[in-house]
């Protein structure tokens, strides 16, 4: 009796087996300290160094241009006032991102708004996708930076990345993409695609919480977040997270092995998903359907609260998740809905699944099995749906 189904991977992946066991030995054989002299703290300084050619491998960067981080959120924030500080000494004060952006990179746009920045939100249309000509529109003489995240955290749409950094570079901007939902199920180039710093989140592909990177071009200037120790050769201080940055460097050199095969595998469950959740009166898909993360399903159910749905797929054993886990919690409507064009009373009933590569065809049978039922039953009991069904409400 009972299966139980995760299916919130964009909130977080669990651990993979071979990364726990890369992990192990740094907790307890080569616990030192990589800065100090003697071999137990050697021995762990080398292991450090590979890990970072991994990691700059895997996004054709190099090893010198990697930074470890405590993960997505400091290395956004990090890229952000960073840049915007070196830029402002050159008068530069204006910066461009997205409506629909991750709290980290929004609310630091805003903590600089504070300081006397300029920030310019451009849309992201109803298919939840920027489009280049507005952002080369909107750049100016006094531009310090460009930050559009590479893949969104819950509808899952994919940036024209490769545009975004073509028109930054012909115009002299930097540009930054937060790429922790893509990174390790996408292929990135960060040369090819004209990315001059990037941030990364090892949770996000079976790797361990509070641990992550970020890439800065070589020649960059992006002055440090965190002073003090001269480890990540003076620019992030702090004593090195060995067994973690080990560890992520197994994770994303095993999601990059397999990133096609994951990608095709993943899509196509991803599709079935959708297209039987579609059987159900009153969806809709959220973004862009084919240029979207292989692992990601974002619908609404017309008459029905998101968080509803969650609480009863949770009694059966599915872990999904409304909105996104940052605001959940709150009852706000999802800032991405409603960048994307949708009112209020949908942006609430929103249902995020996102696979992993650890999820099986069995998974998405049960969870086509199970969730029309529920909608059915809640619906039932729901007398905004009898107001929808006599057409006295009028949805989008
Ligand atoms: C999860 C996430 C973050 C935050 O990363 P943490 O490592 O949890 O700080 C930032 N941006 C996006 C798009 C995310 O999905």
């Amino acid at each position: 009796m009972g299966r139980f189904v995760y299916a919130d991977n964009a909130a977080t992946t669990p651990v993979s087996k071979a990364v726990l066991e890369a992990m192990e030995p740094f907790y307890t054989q080569y616990y030192g300290n990589p800065s100090s002299l003697y071999s137990v703290g050697r021995a762990a300084k080398k292991p450090l160094e590979l890990a970072r050619e991994k990691v700059a491998q895997c996004l054709g960067a190099k090893p010198n241009e990697i930074y470890f981080t405590s993960g997505g959120s400091e290395g956004d924030n990090w890229a952000i006032k960073g840049v915007a500080h070196e830029q402002s000494k050159k008068g530069k004060k204006h910066i461009i991102t997205s409506k629909f952006e991750h709290h980290a990179v929004l609310h630091s746009c805003e903590a600089l708004e504070r300081e006397g920045f300029e920030v310019t939100y451009l849309d992201v249309h109803e298919n939840g996708l920027v489009r280049p000509e507005e952002l080369e529109a909107a750049i100016r003489e006094d531009t310090a930076l460009v930050t559009i995240m590479y893949a969104n955290n819950e509808i899952g749409t994919i940036q024209p990345i490769p545009e975004i950094g073509a028109i930054c570079k012909k115009h002299g901007v930097i540009f930054h993409t937060d790429a922790v939902q893509a990174v390790g199920h996408v292929h990135i180039n960060v040369k090819e695609q004209n990315i001059d710093i990037l941030s990364l989140s090892a949770h996000k592909f079976h790797g361990p919480k509070g641990i992550g990177a970020i890439y800065i071009r070589s020649g960059i200037r992006c002055p440090n977040l965190i002073d003090g120790g001269a480890q990540e050769r003076g620019r992030r201080a702090g004593t090195e997270n060995v067994a973690s940055i080990v560890g992520m460097s197994v994770a994303l050199e095993e999601a990059c092995k397999n990133i096609d095969a994951n990608a095709q595998r993943l899509s196509k469950m991803r599709d079935r998903l959708i297209d039987g959740l579609l059987k159900i009166e009153r969806s809709r898909v959220n973004g862009d359907r084919v240029k979207r993360l292989p692992g990601n399903v974002n619908m609404c159910f017309e008459g029905i609260e998101g968080e509803s749905l969650l609480l009863s797929l949770d009694l059966q054993g599915i872990c999904v998740s409304s909105g996104s886990a940052c605001t959940s919690g709150s009852l706000d409507p999802s800032h991405v809905l409603l960048a994307i064009g949708l009112p209020h009373e949908i942006a609430h009933g929103s249902l995020r699944i996102t696979l992993s590569d650890q999820n099986t065809e069995e998974d998405i049978d049960y969870i086509l099995e199970v969730l029309p039922p529920i909608i059915e039953r809640l619906r039932s009991m729901s007398p905004l749906w009898e107001e929808i069904v006599k057409g006295q409400k009028k949805f989008a």
